[in-house]
This record gives structure tokens, sequence and C-alpha cells, in this order.
């Protein structure tokens, strides 16, 4: 066997005058991302002529034809065959070999004879031609002209220089007009590695078995989220992830389906206007609208990974914020109507989520729909598919009150920090945090210390009070250190004095520099932190520095256990098997005794006690052992 090269005659279509033309067309076209647009530009300044006869059997047959005398002559419709057959007609399943080779025609000049060229044509014709051939060019005028352009078509980028080039060759030469409007483009996929996958690979990942095995809600939200422009790594690891990020939605999901079921929400009861809402609610129902605006927005412009970006951060915040600091409000009753306001402002915010997302994970939004909303609201949509694509309700978008909201989150982070480096227990209150923000941080201004962001402030870090300042001296001292792998060589001999004159705080900042013994160090040469003073720990981030005062007072540690305490007991609760709505007996005795008296209401609402007595009786859950050094002995029981 050998491979000959041979020289021989191949049909091509010139591109010189049509190139200004292809070029211009293009440039009518949002291309997305932006570099596909420039690659096409590219491709059309430098592609040669367009190469289109194949010598194969299976393909489209060129109409190309040639008589006995040598005329050349292009058949343009099948009318047009038949009008000119001569024989062969009778056999003619399709418009395909081997029939068609089978038709002679009689050749328009000289009535001579005439055979089809063997060749077939490049797949490429047929792909670009679809503009026209699957909207009904020929046959329908009026339906192609209602369906041309296309809006939006999506492929891998490649097809720069294949299907999407080829598309635009033919409408160019038809129309004058490029065949579509939006064209996004998406890099291929790799495996988790960043290697390619190969079908007869160790590697290879069948994709029906990765729907089944990791949720094919999983795979679709995994390629929404992911910037087309960039390599697609894919593989269980990376679908894990994504999992795991889809059970914080699913977990605040099944939340409010168990207390809705428990305590007989009824989504169709009239709503609490927002106004009468607690600030918590009306922050939800701000942050969800301004949701809707910019996922609407995103989706607009094709950008998925934006809004699916976007729902992400909105759950993590439902979750973690929202339903982890509402959470008593849906199972201790304290005021209905304060029940039934974060009833519908978590229902309402996940019904609106769920159509939000429903165009990307399909079978998740619709599970959800069903049961929160088709189960229980007369008159609901069949299907979450045919429920409207929400809209924003601007009057409920309160930019003020998101600011403030992440202020306080700031603080609250912050907060955290400073009391990991005080370690004081987190249940034992802390007297007061002090917050100062930057002269020229964004937040500043948007905090105080006496409204309810500043009460979630308190409560978040447990601390009495919170006090805003504008200036952090008194509480933070600023501590520079000389950076030894850089000061060293260059200070040589002078390193210790400057380290003291550091220490002591002999120094002067000018121009951005630290002025120390008469030498001038630049900020990178310097290692510079933050220090409480006597009695505070301090956190610092740009823009913004926190001190909590550390002081404890018997008053607070007594507090403090009794929150231990409670905490103690609802473990024994789970222990114990009872259920979340459960009351209890409670029964004590050592030397915790005067706290549990003391905070004898406190802890039986924390804790669903219906009665709390001093004594042991010998039955039900008991635990005996030693609560923040205080000896502590308990009994639980069913009520
Ligand atoms: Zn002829």
């Amino acid at each position: 066997e050998e491979i000959v090269f041979r020289v021989d005659d191949e049909w091509f279509i010139s591109m010189d005058e049509l190139r200004p033309k292809l070029k211009e067309a293009a440039g009518k076209v949002r291309w997305l991302p932006a570099f596909t647009g420039r690659r096409m530009d590219n491709w059309l300044d430098n592609m040669g002529d367009w190469n289109i006869s194949r010598r194969r059997y299976w393909g489209l047959p060129l109409p190309f034809y040639t008589c006995a005398k040598g005329h050349f002559f292009v058949v343009g419709s099948e009318k047009e065959l038949r009008d000119r057959a001569v024989r062969g007609l009778e056999g003619l399943e399709e418009l395909h070999r081997p029939w068609i080779d089978k038709v002679v025609l009689a050749c328009p000049e000289c009535k001579a004879e005439a055979t089809r060229s063997l060749e077939v044509g490049d797949c490429w014709l047929d792909a670009g031609v679809v503009p026209f051939s699957t909207l009904r060019w020929l046959e329908d005028r009026d339906y192609w002209k209602k369906w041309f352009p296309a809006e939006f078509i999506t492929e891998n980028l490649e097809q720069v220089r294949l299907w999407y080039y080829s598309q635009l060759f033919f409408s160019v030469v038809l129309t004058g007009r490029p065949p579509y409007e939006t064209v996004l483009s998406n890099e291929f996929v790799y495996d988790e590695n960043g290697d390619e996958f190969h079908k007869s690979g160790e590697n290879f990942i069948d994709f029906p078995q990765a729907a089944e095995r990791a949720g094919s809600d999983v795979v679709r939200w995994y390629y929404s989220r992911h910037d087309p422009a960039e390599k697609v790594l894919f593989g269980y690891n990376v679908l894990s992830e994504v999992k795991r990020k889809l059970l914080t939605l699913w977990n605040t999901y099944s939340f409010l389906v168990t207390y809705a079921n428990l305590d007989r929400f009824d989504p169709s009861e009239p709503r609490v206007p927002p106004s009468d809402r607690p600030l918590i609610d009306r922050w939800l129902l701000s942050t969800l609208h301004r949701l809707v605006r910019d996922v609407r927005a995103s989706l607009d412009q094709y950008d998925a990974q934006t809004a699916c970006l976007r729902m992400e951060a909105f759950w993590d915040d439902l979750s973690t914020w929202y339903v982890r600091r509402n959470r008593s409000r849906f199972w201790k009753t304290r005021s209905r109507r304060d029940s039934l306001a974060a009833y519908q402002t978590l229902y309402d915010a996940l019904v609106t989520l769920v159509r939000l997302f429903a165009p990307v994970m399909p079978f998740i939004a619709e599970a959800m729909h069903q049961n929160l909303v088709r189960n229980a609201v007369a008159e609901a949509p069949a299907s979450v598919h045919h429920a409207r694509y929400p809209t924003a309700d601007e009057e409920l978008i309160d930019d003020d009150l998101e600011r403030r909201m992440r202020a306080a989150r700031r603080v609250v982070e912050l907060g955290r920090a400073a009391r990991a480096q005080a370690k004081t227990k987190v249940r034992t209150p802390l007297p007061k945090l002090v917050a100062v923000f930057d002269e020229g941080d964004r937040d500043r201004g948007a905090l105080s210390g006496d409204d309810e962001l500043a009460a979630i402030v308190r409560d978040e870090l447990n601390v009495k009070r919170l006090e805003v300042r504008d200036r952090a001296e008194g509480l933070v001292r600023e501590v520079v250190k000389p950076d030894l792998k850089v000061l060293g060589p260059r200070l040589g001999k002078d390193l210790p004095k400057v380290r003291a004159a550091l220490a002591e705080g002999r120094y002067e900042r000018r121009d951005g520099l630290i002025v120390v013994e008469g030498l001038e160090l630049k900020p990178a040469e310097v290692l510079v932190s933050h220090e409480g003073e006597a009695g505070h720990a301090v956190a610092r981030e740009s823009g913004l520095v926190v001190a909590l005062d550390t002081a404890l007072t018997p008053e607070l540690e007594a507090e403090g256990l009794a929150r231990e305490l409670a905490h103690k007991l609802n473990d024994l609760r789970k222990e114990a098997g009872l259920d979340i709505a459960d009351r209890i007996a409670l029964r004590y005795d050592g030397a915790i005794a005067p706290t549990i008296e003391r905070f004898t209401d406190y802890i039986a609402e924390e804790v669903l006690a219906t009665s709390v007595k001093r004594g042991l009786a010998g039955r039900g859950h008991a635990w005996r052992g030693e609560l923040n050094g205080v000896a502590a002995e308990l009994e639980i029981e069913r009520a």
C-alpha cells in the first residue's frame, strides 16, 4: 500500500468579491465573548477561496453538469432538473446518489446529453444553508421572513471558520445580511486535569452516566455558571462542588417546607404589607428584587454566568443570614403576625428564586414549584415553566437599607475575628464592641449604635453595646516591625537601633514613608499590624477596624452560663430523640441551680420547657457534668 500524491481539479467559490460584504455583515453581529468577533474578522481577512467539492460517495451531490460537447451548466432547482431531464427520472427516489447520477439532462446550449460531475459538496454547504433550508426559504417565503435572522445561536468557538462562516456566506449571498444577531461561543470541555477526553480513554465520562450520578441539573448549573471563554474542566469532583452549593439552597427549601407544614402556613393568606415587616424582611425583599433585576439584565445580555453567580450569592445570604437569623420566628410564635411575615418573606423569596433559575435547572425548579406552589395554592400554574418570568418591584429595592445591612455584616464578620482572638466563649456576652469605618470608606456613616441593625450586630457577636466612632484613637495601636528579609541586608548594623525605635513608637509617617532614626523606610520594608489597647481584642480589614472590650463581670459570666446551659439542653433534646416541637419537663440540681433560677424564663423559652423544677426524679434523659466550670445535673422528659 502506498499513498500517492495527485494533483487534480476541484471546485471552488471565489471569495475576493464577497470578502468585503462578509466582513461588513459580520461587523453587525454581536459576538460573545468579544474576541470571537475579532477571530471572525481575522478569518475573513485571511481565508482563501472556498473548496466546496469532495471525492466521496455520501454528501449533497453538486448540481454541476457538462455535456458531450463540453458545455458546462449549473442546475438551479429540482424543477429545472426535471424539465431538462431526458432519462433517469423514473428511478429518482431522492436527490442523492446513486439515483441522481442516473438522470441525464439535455444541454441548454446544444441539446447534447449532459451528466453530473461526480463530486459531492463539502458538508459545511448543507450546514451553512440552515437559515434557509430549515426556514422554508424555497416553499414559504413569508414563514422565512418571520423567523429570519436568528436572534441567537450558540456553538463551540471553532465554528467561527466553519458553521458561523458558512451560514454567513449563504446569507450574504442570498440576502446581503447576517443570518444571526448574537453568536455565543464556548470553549472545549476537558477532564478535571485539563486533559482531552478520548472516547476510548480511561478518562472518558459517558454523559448519561454523569447525569445519573451527579444529577442533570447539577451538570446544567455547572455549565451555566462557567465563563464560556474558559475551558470547562469536567468531572465528578467539580460536580460534587456544585452539588454542595445546591445543597445550601435545598436545605433552605426543606427548612421552609418542614416548618410551613408544622405551622399550617397558608401561602394564600393576605400579605403583611412589606412596610409593616421587620427590617430584615424588608432587606431580604430588597435584595430579592435587586436579584430579579440583575438576573434579567444579565440574561438579556446572554450572560448566564453572572446570572447564576448572583443567584448563588442570594441563596447563600438567604441561608447563612436570613434563615439563620430568623429561625426562631418560624417555631416560637411570639406574635402570629411576625411569624406570618417571616413565612411570607421566605416563601416569596424561594418561589421567585425558583422561577429565576427554572431555565437553568428545570427539574429542581419543577420539584420545588410543585411542592411550594402547586400543592399549596389554588389556580397555581401547572408547571413552573408555565409561570411568568419574575419582574422586579422597584418599590421594594432600598439602596440605603442594603448599604446599612452590608455595613452591619462587615462589622459582624470582623467582630467574629476579634472574638476568636479574645478567646472568650462565644456564648458569654462581652460588654462592648467599637467599630470605626475609615474616612473615605463607602460604608462610613451607614451604621449607628442604637437602631435595628445595631441590635443585629449585638446579637450576632453577643455583645451588650455597639459603639460606632469616627476615630480609632485609644483603641488600637499600630505596631511596626522591620521586615528582616529586606531590611537586614540594607541596614546591617543599624538594624537593632531601628527595630528598637519602631518598637517604642519613635517614628513618624511622612509622604507614605516611615521616618525612623533619620532613615526612610518604604511600606514594603516593614510589617504593620494593629493591636488592641489593654483589654481590647482588635481586628482590621481594609476600611474598617473593630475593637472588642473583653472585660468580664460576674453578671456577664452568669448570662454566659445560662446560654451555655440552654445550648446543652438543646443538645440533650436531640440526643433524647425529641421532635423539634415537643415540650419538655426540666429538672436540675447542683451548683448551677442559682443560675437556672435566675434565668428560668429565658431557659424555658429556649428549650421549650413547660416546667422547670429543682430536684431529680431519676427518669427521663439525664446528664451530669460541668458547664463553664460549674457542676450541673440535668434531666429532661417529654412533657
Ligand atoms: Zn452542450
